[in-house]
């Protein structure tokens, strides 16, 4: 994995345009936190982000950007054009709240019972509007265009499918993504990278298996759905074991089964669901594809019937090396290598810019936000939960500086891409 952004001269480049993004972004810090602060006390649900994206819009808009409104239902995206031609380069937000009822007694709590900024994608639409408002007074600098994707849906909604659908990943064609995400578990300001597979697919299924019920003390004349069943769950089992690549994370679990109604009755039909956890395209595939085989196959020596279904869930979120060795060198030259680390292990969590991923080379890094220990600060997704405005000016000179560097210079070497 490489680690050096270029040629020396690109380098320098990149350094004078960086202390001019350190200086925009400090100046912006107390307006961006006033937005985030209105945000989190408007909180709004998957596809309901009017008022959120009525916001974005207008601060799109005054800095100068060309804006699309109701991209994907209730998304935003703005598009600044440089001075110069070059390549396009894509930064991404999410916009929805969650439907928890806040309790952290914040002056600018959740003023809407049932919905709150639990997972704090309202930092993640302030932080790039301040970026979005940081490039446009540099657009002289820049060679080549920058987007702006403010989603709509990620908690379950594959809002990020939905953008990719209305085509935000063209006109002009957008040539690698970048994203952050909030993280409790690392220091406010601290940069977390991970290479690779960085969150789960989480994916499931329903088998109802058909049979032929009838008296109990009669088995030769049915077909028993109950121990056909129990075959299904057993064999499901050999998937991880018997057909995945073993250094390759798969989870397959059964964790509901249901059938029958007395002790002297075999019943006629029995019904299991279950969820697939992946870490790879590959994993992901081999394992959906068994499960539905070895049910089939499974129904059929016995002499009964499976119906299958299937429901997708995201993607595993894959980021590319030369898109992370991109965003190590523009982190490491906001907070130093000291505090950017080198995540070891993927989370099994889910995350929909897994779907932009898929399309185009980027990456999703994670933003420190933790207070104090890591351990006492409140989970994402939990009724105490709130983004660290501390970490706004990091992350909007992250974000700013991942972009200039990629106008710049494009993905460092080109290698490890996937
Ligand atoms: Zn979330
Ligand atoms: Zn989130």
């Amino acid at each position: 994995m490489s680690t050096n952004p270029g040629s020396s001269s690109t380098a320098s480049s990149a350094i004078g345009a960086s202390a001019n993004v350190a200086a925009r972004a400090r100046a912006l810090v107390g307006e961006i936190t006033t937005l985030r602060r209105d945000l989190h006390a408007h909180p709004e649900l998957r596809f309901e982000e009017e008022r959120t994206g009525a916001a974005i819009a207008r601060e799109l808009e005054a800095a100068g950007l060309e804006v699309r409104r109701g991209v994907a239902k209730t998304g935003v995206v703005g598009l600044l054009r440089g001075a110069r031609p070059g390549p396009t380069v894509a930064l991404r937000a999410d916009m929805d709240a969650l439907p928890l009822t806040e309790e952290t007694g914040l002056p600018y709590a959740s003023t809407h019972p049932g919905r709150m900024h639990a997972c704090g994608h309202d930092g993640h639409v302030a932080m790039l509007v301040g970026t979005a408002r940081v490039l446009a007074g540099m657009r002289g600098e820049l060679s080549g265009s920058v987007k702006f994707f403010f989603q709509p849906a990620e908690e379950g909604g594959h809002g990020g499918l939905r953008m990719c659908e209305a085509g935000v990943l063209e006109d002009p064609r957008v040539d690698a993504i970048f994203a952050l995400h909030d993280w409790p578990f690392l220091p406010v300001g601290d940069i977390g990278i991970r290479y690779g597979p960085m969150m789960a697919a989480t994916d499931s299924f329903a088998i109802e298996v058909l049979g032929q019920g009838g008296h109990a003390a009669y088995p030769h004349k049915v077909v028993d759905p109950i121990l056909l069943a129990c075959r299904i769950v057993e064999g499901l089992q050999s998937i991880v074991s018997r057909e995945v690549n073993p250094v390759d994370a798969v989870v397959v679990t059964v964790g509901k089964l249901h059938a029958g109604t007395a002790v002297n009755i075999i019943p006629n039909f029995a019904r299991m669901e279950g969820t697939v956890r992946s870490m790879s395209v590959a994993g992901r595939e081999s394992a959906l594809a068994a499960v539905a085989r070895i049910a089939e196959g499974t129904a059929t020596a016995h002499r009964g019937r499976v119906k299958v279904e299937i429901t997708p869930g995201y993607p595993p979120t894959v980021n590319h090396d030369a898109a992370c060795d991109l965003v190590r060198a523009a982190a490491e030259e906001v907070v130093g290598a000291a505090r950017v680390s080198i995540l070891g292990e993927p989370s099994m969590g889910g995350e929909d810019f897994s779907y932009y991923l898929q399309r185009v080379p980027g990456a999703m890094f994670r933003l420190g936000i933790a207070r104090g220990a890591v351990e006492a600060e409140p989970a994402l997704h939990t009724t105490t939960f709130n983004f660290n405005d501390d970490a706004i000016e990091v992350g909007i000179r992250t974000l700013a500086g991942t972009a200039l560097r990629f106008l710049e210079a494009g993905l460092p070497g080109g290698k490890g891409d996937r």
